[in-house]
């Protein structure tokens, strides 16, 4: 047993498909993968940090939910650094016109 698979119980393969499925790692929420134990068992683990019995597992769902929640914290801090700075923080891209386009183009 090598130290890949020291720690794997592993799963059956309809369970190891649902994981990957709905579950990222926990430590990096990179994609989960199936591989091989044997013919009946399969282990589920992430390329980064290994088998998920170590790394853990959180769902797509939670994290998609922290992301929002993120998105919402950092759009306050935005509007607050603006009342803060009277040059904006980060500012928003401009569209150009299509004069100012041709005129960076050389035309
Ligand atoms: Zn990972």
């Amino acid at each position: 047993m090598n130290k890949a698979t020291e720690h794997q119980e592993g799963f059956t393969y309809a369970e190891a498909e649902e994981i990957v499925r709905d579950y990222v790692c926990a430590s990096c929420q990179g994609i989960l993968t199936i591989h091989c134990i044997d013919f009946n068992t399969a282990g589920v683990a992430c390329r980064e940090c290994g088998p998920v019995e170590l790394a853990g597992r959180v769902t797509k769902r939670t994290v998609a939910l922290e992301a929002e929640r993120a998105k919402l914290q950092f759009d306050e801090v935005v509007k607050n650094l603006a009342d803060l700075f009277p040059e904006p923080a980060f500012p928003r891209k401009q569209k150009k016109t299509e004069r100012e386009i041709l005129k960076e183009l050389g035309f």
